[in-house]
């Protein structure tokens, strides 16, 4: 039997492994760039967070979250590290439950899954694209490169449209709808968000802890404490990612509201700025040693105080601005960015057209689909790779049997 799988990503090289483990099985793997993983090797800034320790605790979204229960209880975290430890993986998890692997490198994961993958019953092709899949009498032919090629049972793992430059594309949609599948809305997610606020762009690297609220039309839409960061555009960070999503996809008013020394009450930060005042500093150090210097000299001049200013100068009303700012800093939020800076799409192909336990489609037997294609996505911190780790295994497993 011979098994066609399409991407050679997170989920495809997962499928095919596990496709593989039936020696009477034949896998061609098939991918369009010039190398596998092009994706997985960018993740986590270069670190590839892998997975999370409480990924299937929930965490995962789309128009039927619960499709992907059975695959990550089937195939967890826990099952995820000991399969990677298998290839040779040596890995670290965070207090947070994120889990990297020790050289810190994506690297490294690839190389593992790349090396596994040097099997007699895995024919890996790279450059190559697949333009169309057709029901054959038996099985699915498919066109790419100029050439047909015929294979028994067929997984598509080509991923999702979010991160273009990497690879991102509407092709695994394309393939599943020609097939007879229906597509939901896609949506960037794990995205930072464009701030109608001059000031991102002169922060531009600057990282921050603080609570961060957002507001859709005054109502608090999502919330959270940890690390955000400024950008050109706007902001972003694990913070933002966490509370993102679906953020300014409506009309309406959307603001972002920074508590930026979530750890100290405001009376104590207003006594700490009033005895600055016998200091010869300037107003913009007044918050000098407190916040990032770039962050506190553009929150200054935000309310209005001129930077020359010697502290002393400063009224009591000065102060109190300085300190509400600090403590709920306004940002107007417009949009997410588009696609190509997004980490993951949300929406994709329906789960409902899918059996949950073997990811088979219910409309063309043979046919199974897994990873970003299909309409799940996770939260971020490793939750997006545990779901390509689990649909890919779960694909694979049942793909290879008689
Ligand atoms: C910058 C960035 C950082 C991220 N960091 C993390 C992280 O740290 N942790 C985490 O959990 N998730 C992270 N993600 C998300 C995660 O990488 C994806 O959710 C995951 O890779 C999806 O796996 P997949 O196999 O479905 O798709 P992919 O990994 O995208 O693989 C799909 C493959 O299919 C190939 N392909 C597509 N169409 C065709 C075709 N027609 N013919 C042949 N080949 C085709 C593509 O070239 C690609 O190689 C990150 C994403 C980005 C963009």
């Amino acid at each position: 039997m011979v098994i066609g799988i399409i991407g050679a990503g997170a989920s495809g090289m997962a499928a095919a492994l596990t496709a593989a483990e039936n020696p009477d099985v034949h896998v061609l793997l098939l991918e369009r760039q010039a190398r596998v993983g092009r994706k997985l090797q960018a993740t986590g800034n270069g670190r590839c967070n892998l997975t999370n320790l409480h990924a299937g605790e929930g965490g995962y979204h789309g128009d039927d979250a619960s499709f992907a229960d059975f695959a990550l209880n089937r195939f967890g975290p826990e099952e995820t590290l000991n399969w990677f430890s298998q290839l040779g993986l040596y890995t670290v998890a965070e207090p947070s439950g994120r889990v990297y692997p020790y050289s810190d490198q994506a690297n490294s994961v690839l190389d593992v899954l790349r090396f596994a993958l040097e099997k007699p019953n895995i024919r890996l092709i790279t450059g190559f694209e697949v333009d169309r899949v057709k029901k054959a009498d038996t099985g699915f032919r498919i066109d790419g490169n100029g050439e047909a090629i015929f294979v028994d049972r067929l997984i598509v793992a080509a991923g999702g449209l979010a991160g273009t430059k990497l690879g991102g594309s509407m092709s695994g949609y394309k393939i599943l709808r020609s097939l007879g599948h229906r597509c939901t809305k896609l949506r960037p997610t794990l995205v930072q968000l464009k701030a109608a606020w001059g000031g991102t762009a002169s922060l531009k690297g600057v990282r921050a802890n603080c609570h961060a609220a957002i507001y859709h039309n005054g109502n608090l839409h999502s919330e959270s404490t940890g690390e955000i960061q400024f950008t050109e555009h706007g902001l972003s960070g694990p913070v933002m990612f966490e509370i993102s999503r679906d953020a300014c996809q409506s009309g309406g008013d959307w603001v972002c509201r920074l508590d930026l020394l979530p750890d100290m009450e405001e009376e104590t930060l207003k006594t700490e700025l009033t005895r600055r005042r016998t200091t010869h500093w300037m107003s913009e150090d007044l918050l000098t040693g407190i916040l990032h210097n770039r962050l506190g000299r553009v929150l200054t001049a935000a309310v209005g105080i001129k930077g020359q200013k010697p502290i002393r100068n400063l009224s009591d009303l000065d102060i109190s601005t300085v300190c509400g700012a600090v403590k709920g800093f306004e940002v107007p939020l417009t949009e997410p960015l588009g696609m190509d800076s997004a980490q993951v799409t949300a929406g994709g192909i329906v789960t409902a057209e899918f059996d949950p336990e073997t990811m088979e489609s219910r409309r063309v037997p043979g046919l199974y689909a897994c990873g970003e294609v299909l309409d799940i996505d996770g939260d971020c911190g490793g939750y997006n790779l545990q779901w390509a780790w689990s649909s890919g295994r779960l694909a694979g497993e049942h793909a290879r049997e008689e």
